[in-house]
């Protein structure tokens, strides 16, 4: 059947007004910047107050559940992880300088305010739960380990050794908040080296210290902005840059934003070879109508 002149008419009638418009959703420009919500909680980190006890990581095993470590060096009679594993959701690192500084890290998942692990999971057994805590359902999982892959903090580990694995990530010990407690690292440090609270009320905090005790501080609260922002925030000591403590330097956006702007500027990209198409199906008909073709046909 041959294309009437209606037809031809219609067709590049549409595809001009769709270069010329498009969906509102598919062309809207960047994203909005995702948020935390204002009841969301935190943890802030000041590594100057730390002494390294460990309190925080026997007390989070214990919390948690976690089995003992006893994979290292050190041998079966110590429960010494070496970093974050599929038992050990929280850690102390000692950063030594060749500068002869040195200074205490705490590891454990950051809590992005965009997540990452949350955005390639594609069934949400890892998602964005109440006060903005980052939450785990193992019962969804299937295992697929995309989310080591996006944390660009590799932070969740496999039981690699189980017969039914599971991601293993800290979840801001979310069975106690949820009871009105606090999690296990900041009730049992003897130093308040790690503090819960409120996300703004932690990073006016933080931000307080940084004024009140500049030549104490590395001039930043890591967190704050950092990756499009976390829950757990770190203040580091003057000298010490954060990423000599092991968190990279991220930008401000999110990965999540990032790769969904791309999305989006891509499908914008659409709009020139559409609008191309109508041009080039205008002079299609127009040829098409000089050499005669299409008359006799529908008006
Ligand atoms: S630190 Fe990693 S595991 Fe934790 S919320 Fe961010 S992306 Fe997810
Ligand atoms: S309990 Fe406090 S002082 Fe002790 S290692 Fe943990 S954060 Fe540092």
């Amino acid at each position: 059947m041959s294309p009437t002149r209606r037809s031809v008419l219609k067709g590049i009638a549409s595809a001009a007004a769709l270069a010329a418009t498009g969906s509102p959703e598919a062309f809207a420009g960047p994203l909005p910047k995702k948020t935390s919500p204002s009841d969301a909680v935190g943890l802030l980190y000041d590594a100057t107050r730390c002494i390294g006890c460990q309190a925080c990581v026997v007390k989070c095993k214990e919390a948690n559940g976690m089995p003992p470590d006893t994979g290292t060096p050190r041998g079966a009679m110590y429960d010494a992880p070496d970093d974050l594993n599929s038992k050990t959701k929280n850690i102390i690192k000692l950063y030594k300088g060749e500068d002869g500084r040195t200074s205490f890290m705490k590891a454990q998942c950051m809590h992005c305010v965009d997540p990452a692990c949350a955005s390639v999971c594609m069934i949400s057994a890892l998602y964005k739960g109440p006060r903005g805590i980052v939450a785990y359902d193992p019962g969804k999982c299937v295992g697929c380990r995309y989310c080591q892959t996006a944390c660009p903090f590799n932070v969740p580990k496999y039981e690699w050794n189980t017969a039914f694995p599971k991601i293993v990530k800290c979840e801001m010990c979310r069975h106690l908040v949820e009871k009105g407690g606090i999690p296990a690292c900041a009730a049992a440090c003897p130093r308040e080296a790690v503090i819960f609270g409120g996300l703004e009320t932690l990073r006016a905090d933080a931000k307080g210290r940084l004024a009140g005790e500049p030549k104490r501080y590395f001039p930043k609260v890591y967190g704050e902005t950092d990756g499009g922002g976390t829950q757990v925030l770190y203040l580091s000591a003057a000298g010490i840059p954060f990423e000599k403590l092991g968190l990279p330097d991220l930008g401000n956006e999110s990965g999540p934003a990032l790769s969904e702007n791309l999305s989006h500027a891509v499908y914008q990209g659409f709009i020139a070879p559409i609008a191309l198409y109508a041009v080039l199906g205008f002079a299609v008909y127009r040829s098409w109508r000089s050499q005669g073709l299409g008359k006799g046909g529908e008006e």
